[in-house]
């Protein structure tokens, strides 16, 4: 799967907001955009104001690069939202944030979604007892995400034992234990993704 290998924070900074995709550094002064909070390139400084396609088309842009989608998967799992019942916004919003690499992060077992799913893909976690190293696996309520036994001696996941994590109310975390569990899906209000979800179902559905 083709994936984007070029600078995070150009990505915060064409977006116009911290997307958080740099773990530790987007909470310091080294944040790129605290710096220069304008689009980057030539013409980053004169922007002119969005139509209405523009808006609907950076809000899609935001969430995928958000949780480090590329365009096919975020399209398929659009596809998966509109097929269910109730909102397609929150529906999609629900099954982003209960992607595997999604709930990694959430639990405090990675610093960013790019590190989550770089350990995920690495065969470090395992789901109810299983192996599992696919980033896109959908987890649900009662799932218990673990740091494999063999995991657990390392550097990162030592110093995750000596944490106190906060985690969103939807997931809880045994730092001690390094395993996790998803406590209920979450609802639309427990989601502080900064994105409008009902201009991306605009947009898909022109
Ligand atoms: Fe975005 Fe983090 Fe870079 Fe700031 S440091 S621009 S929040 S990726």
């Amino acid at each position: 799967m083709a994936r984007y290998t070029g600078p995070s924070c150009r990505l915060c900074r064409r977006e116009g907001q911290k997307l958080f995709l740099k773990g530790e550094r987007c909470y310091s002064g080294k944040c790129a955009l605290e710096k220069r909070a304008y689009a980057p390139g030539q013409h980053g400084q004169n922007r002119k104001k969005s139509s209405e396609y523009g808006l609907q088309l950076r809000e899609k842009q935001k969430a995928k690069r958000f949780y480090g989608l590329q365009e096919t998967q975020f399209r398929n799992l659009f596809a998966k939202a509109a097929a269910k019942s109730g909102i397609t916004g929150e529906n999609l919003l629900i099954l982003l944030e209960t992607r595997l690499d999604n709930v990694v992060f959430r639990m405090g077992l990675a610093s960013s979604r790019k590190e989550a799913r770089q350990l995920v893909t690495h065969g470090h976690f395992t789901l109810n007892g299983k192996k599992a190293d696919i980033p896109s696996m959908q987890v649900k309520a009662g799932d218990v995400i673990a740091v494999k036994e063999k995991s657990t001696s390392s550097p990162k996941f030592k110093e995750i034992k000596e944490m106190t994590i906060s985690t969103p109310e939807w997931v809880s975390i045994d730092t001690q234990k390094l395993e996790g569990k998803v406590l209920a899906m979450p609802t639309r209000s427990q989601i502080d993704t900064p994105v409008t979800e009902h201009l991306i179902v605009e947009l898909y559905s022109k």
